[in-house]
């Protein structure tokens, strides 16, 4: 098997037995990937701290005959966020992207741009981007990529509008409806009001405090209806933030 090189980032890792570690990647050129670090937990020699939560590698690998986990040859350093883990709430909200991006990233298929948002997202929370911005942003993001996202800006069922009075996401329908084809909240269901298209689109407008909450409970609901499990690092984030 000739050896693989791809840029990646790591999603996860943990240990195999009492030396090895099993990590995975988000790469920027099969979409996720499993794979063996030999040697990881018993010597930092060969990996160093490059294989920690997402990290930016340069990454080299061996597919393995009829495992889906590859072995790991090289992970060299291209970027670490380290650091910026260091304050706990940003860690959490990293932890955060790198659950989602778990979940979602396409298996041993290429998903350059999902990649690439994960890569960007990053990078704008390093220079200083608002978190609970950059979080919606992932989010949506990550739903529209991945084509699970419903139109957000007119009715499913009408096809109106909903710039005035806002909608709802029917959870039960996995769509958004205008407040005249859903004039009852279905239970579940996600109001949308005073989102206005701009926030929807992943261009929040400045400075309207709030104006991002839907868009996370709308987030929220859809990670739940699409893999049906919670996402262990929102409920951290979650009791962080509640100061326990
Ligand atoms: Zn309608």
């Amino acid at each position: 098997m000739p050896i693989r090189e791809t840029e990646a980032m790591v999603l996860r890792s943990h240990p195999l037995g009492e030396s090895d570690r099993i990590v995975t990647f988000l790469t920027r050129s099969v979409g996720k990937l499993r794979g063996v670090a030999k040697g990881a937990r018993r010597s930092r020699r060969r990996f160093g701290s490059n294989l920690e939560p997402l990290s930016r590698v340069r990454l080299e690998y061996f597919e393995r005959e009829g495992s889906d986990l590859a072995r790991i040859e090289a992970a060299d350093l291209l970027e670490s966020f380290y650091r910026l883990q260091e304050d706990p709430e940003r860690a959490a909200v990293l932890a955060c992207l790198a659950e989602v991006a778990d979940a979602f990233a396409r298996e041993q298929q290429e998903d350059e741009a999902y990649f690439r948002l994960l890569r960007a997202v990053l990078a704008a929370i390093r220079d200083g981007l608002d978190l609970e911005r950059a979080a919606r942003y992932f989010e949506v993001w990550t739903h529209r990529l991945h084509g699970v996202l419903p139109p957000l800006s007119s009715c499913a069922r009408c096809q109106g509008g909903l710039s005035g009075r806002g909608g709802i996401y029917d959870r039960r329908e996995g769509d958004v409806l205008c407040r005249r084809c859903a004039p009852q909240r279905p239970p579940g269901s996600v109001p949308l009001t005073k989102v206005s298209p701009g926030d929807l689109a992943g261009r929040p407008a400045e400075g309207r405090p709030g104006a991002l909450g839907p868009l996370a409970a709308l987030a929220e609901a859809l990670f739940f209806d699409l893999t049906e499990r919670r996402f262990k690092s929102y409920d951290v984030l979650r009791s962080l933030r509640r100061g326990h």
